[in-house]
């Protein structure tokens, strides 16, 4: 009996001409990095250790989500030194992040890799460096208006921003999970907000006094 071939071995035969491809340089020249970069990302990183990673890749093999970064933390580390800036605040790495700290526990250089990824989302954020509807840096961006805004998260209001911002259609989908949390008390719409927000904000407003840093 005579096999099929398989879809994926048939031969089409067409009259259209053949499609002209698109050649991208992949290469950067030095007059198109930005080589300040790391210096300003150090800075921001508590110290210039930054600078000295001996690109050992400890951090990479330590990292329990390096599978699934565009860049591993060791490249994240080699690109920031040397002025990628474009492509590690683009990257999707900084983004999935979990903050564990396993690498800065283990780098023989003691460099503060998570706080380096802070460093780089913020810079992101700051500079819109980010698919506008990623939810991550967009939940990040919320919690941090609703902080300042009430001294405090009230999740529920949280979610909707998130939803709104990001997936609208999600929340219809979401809707009767919410119905039942709501109906069963573990979910409020109540605003909460604490009593000394001058204070609070006079705090904020202390420790990011660099406009750019704060991720408005
Ligand atoms: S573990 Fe530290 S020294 Fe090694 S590559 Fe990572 S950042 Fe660099
Ligand atoms: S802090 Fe971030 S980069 Fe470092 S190991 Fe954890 S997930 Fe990976």
């Amino acid at each position: 009996m005579k096999l099929p071939t398989p879809p994926a071995l048939r031969t089409t035969v067409t009259n259209s001409p053949p499609r002209m491809k698109t050649v991208v340089r992949r290469l950067k020249f030095e007059s198109e990095l930005d080589l300040s970069f790391g210096e300003h990302v150090a800075e921001r990183a508590y110290g210039q250790k930054l600078l000295s990673c001996i690109q050992c890749g400890t951090c990479s093999a330590t990292c329990p989500l390096s599978h699934y970064m565009d860049y591993t933390p060791r490249k994240i580390i080699a690109m920031t030194r040397e002025g990628f800036k474009d492509e590690v605040l683009n990257s999707l790495t900084i983004w999935l992040c979990a903050s564990c700290y396993a690498c800065t526990v283990q780098c023989p250089r003691q460099i503060h890799i998570t706080d380096v990824m802070y460093a780089l989302k913020r810079e992101a954020i700051a500079r819109g460096f980010y698919p506008a509807r990623n939810p991550i840096p967009v939940l990040a961006k919320a919690f941090y208006e609703r902080v300042r805004h009430d001294g405090r998260n009230t999740e529920s209001r949280l979610l909707i921003t998130l939803y709104l911002r990001t997936n609208p259609f999600k929340m219809l989908k979401e809707a009767m999970l919410g119905l039942h949390l709501f109906l069963t008390g573990r979910l409020s719409l109540k605003k909460e907000k604490i009593k000394g927000m001058k204070e609070l904000r006079k705090m904020i407003d202390s420790v990011e006094p660099r406009k750019e840093a704060v991720p408005l």
